[in-house]
């Protein structure tokens, strides 16, 4: 018999406490959510064992949330019988261990995280269960799992460090319910009319009756099932935020029904923003997959591939089997066809949100970072390069995003490549000497500010024609060959004497003597006007900037 008593948080956890107890923030009822988003989860997870043939305690309950209130006793509670948790599985779950993102969650509020991020980061964290300690002064919950023969468990706690698990005797059913004790400023959630219409805004697509009082509070309607046309954008917006606990609506939705070669509905959204701050340890998430409506698989990872990661939403197939192990997933052939049929689609997609210039380049800023990584998908490979974006010497600055396409469009006659260069900032690109004689032939240069845009332009090669080319591999006769382009008067460099010019070689090897060792060679150049020196590689295949990503990698 695992024993009973009182236990202490561990350290984060007790931390992460500190903060919700005494935080006050404006959107306290989202603990709501966050409750009946675990009780879902816990029937979404009975049902997957139902689904396997499990054998499993009371298999005649209902699948359901009910929500019932007390408003003089200031007391909410809230019950599932979904598949409840052992002694063990309490401690696990929301006792000692903390979840790799609570210290994350921690870090986030110490760091000042703007408020409302904040809130938005309460779900991804999945620190969910503890943010019922923003409105309660303390919490019991009563919890038997669905393995036969279990015994039945309270947990108590008021938040402050400790928690108390004992066991409960007497008949108690399969599943969770949670007590909650409203502090004294927050009894308006104790009544039924806030309460039916906080599930009505956060919980509405939850797929298990949610009964308040008794009566049916949210819709269950699996959405992405519904013929497109029947669906309003509201209700997509609003299944958006179920779905990922954002507060902002989708930037773009994806609504789609295949029948073969695999029959799948998936529904998927491009979220505004990029929340997966870099240092930050926000996981990353994935696709949900159902089979048949039951929910097999929360964050599928697979389905996508890594660069599509921006895209969240649902998947729901009636051709997989409801049996399927998660381990064999990644395996299935049919899961894979669905994954291939998707990627077309999210391709189709996003040239459908390029014709949208100001949309697509607002993607752009928050995704394109991860779409860039894209470029290894060479089955893609076309649609890729019309989709990819680059700042470029023809943009009025920094923030101008071209494409390919676009560049090409507007080539120099005679022009058959597509240049670019890498650099830290536009700035430094504008003074490269290397672009000095671009910049005189008018010739347009795709600026490269990261480390994967150069990997990507290897990677692709070519635009239709044009070889895609590092302007500091161009070969300077082909670019000198182009008549110049006219430009507002300069002052003249003055004319360099003959005894200067008699004098050069013997500058250049006293360069070389003082360089030594680290240039092979100095020699005139016949390419630069306004730029006194530069430096060029004499590799043909790697820029300047590649070798130094490959040397910072090599370390
Ligand atoms: P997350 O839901 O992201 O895992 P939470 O803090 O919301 O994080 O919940 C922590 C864990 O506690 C859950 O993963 C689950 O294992 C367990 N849990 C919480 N509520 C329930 C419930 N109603 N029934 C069964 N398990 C639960
Ligand atoms: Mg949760």
């Amino acid at each position: 018999q695992p024993a009973a008593g009182d236990f202490s948080f561990k350290a984060e956890v007790r931390q992460l406490l500190d903060i919700l107890v005494h935080s006050l923030y404006t959107n306290r009822e989202i603990f709501l959510r966050e409750l009946v988003s675990n009780a879902s989860d816990a029937l979404d997870k009975l049902r997957f064992e139902q689904s396997k043939g499990a054998e499993i305690a009371d298999p005649d309950l209902e699948l359901a949330i009910s929500i019932e209130a007390d408003k003089d006793k200031k007391i909410l509670t809230i019950a599932d019988t979904g598949l409840g948790m052992t002694h063990d599985e309490i401690v696990a779950n929301i006792g000692t261990i903390a979840h790799s993102g609570t210290a994350d969650f921690v870090k986030a509020a110490a760091q000042g995280t703007e408020k409302k991020s904040l809130e938005n980061f309460i779900g991804r964290f999945g620190v969910g269960f503890y943010s019922v300690f923003m409105v309660a002064k303390e919490v019991e919950l009563v919890t038997r799992s669905y393995k036969p023969g279990e015994q039945a468990w309270r947990w108590t706690s008021d938040g402050l460090g400790t928690y108390r698990i004992e066991p409960v005797e007497g008949e108690v059913k399969r599943g969770t319910t949670i007590t909650v004790h409203l502090k004294d400023d927050v009894d308006k959630y104790a009544d039924v009319h806030t309460l039916r219409d906080i599930i009505r805004r956060h919980s509405n697509f939850v797929t298990f009756p949610i009964l308040v009082a008794g009566e049916r509070a949210n819709t269950v309607q699996a959405l992405w099932r519904e013929p497109k046309f029947e669906v309003k954008p509201e209700q997509y917006a609003e299944f958006y935020k179920f779905l990922t606990h954002d507060i902002d609506d989708p930037l773009d939705t994806l609504h789609t029904s295949v029948d073969a070669p695999v029959q799948f509905s998936a529904l998927l959204f491009v979220p505004q923003k990029n929340y997966d701050v870099p240092g930050m340890g926000l996981e990353r998430k994935g696709l949900d997959l159902y089979v048949r409506r039951v929910l097999i698989q929360k964050d599928n990872k697979d389905i996508l591939p890594e660069y599509l990661s921006f895209l969240r939403g649902v998947v729901d197939s009636e051709d997989l089997p409801l049996n399927i192990s998660r381990e064999t997933l990644q395996e299935n052939v049919l899961l894979r066809k669905i994954s291939q049929t998707l990627v077309k689609q999210v391709y189709s997609e996003l040239e459908r949100l390029a014709n949208d210039k100001d949309k697509y380049a607002e993607f752009w800023r928050e995704h394109g970072k991860l779409f860039k990584f894209g470029y290894g998908d060479y089955l893609q490979r076309d649609k890729y390069a019309e989709l990819v974006r680059f700042n470029s010497s023809a943009s009025e600055d920094a923030d101008g995003l071209v494409s390919l396409a676009e560049y090409a469009g507007r080539m120099r006659e005679g022009q058959k490549e597509i240049y670019y260069a890498s650099g830290p900032s536009r700035e430094a690109l504008q003074l490269n000497p290397h672009l000095e004689l671009f910049r005189r032939k008018g010739l347009e240069v795709l600026y490269l500010y990261e480390p994967v845009d150069e990997f990507a332009m290897d990677a692709l090669g070519k635009y239709k024609d044009h070889d895609l080319k590092a302007a500091e591999h161009a070969d300077p006769a082909v670019i000198e060959a182009l008549p110049d382009v006219e430009q507002a008067e300069k002052p003249e460099t003055p004319a360099i004497s003959d005894e200067e010019v008699a004098a050069f070689p013997d500058l250049l090897k006293r360069m070389k003597e003082i360089l030594g060792e680290r240039v092979t060679e100095v020699r005139e150049s016949k390419r630069l006007k306004d730029s006194p020196a530069c430096l060029v590689t004499p590799g043909e295949h790697m820029t300047a900037s590649m070798q130094k990503i490959m040397r910072a990698m090599a370390k």
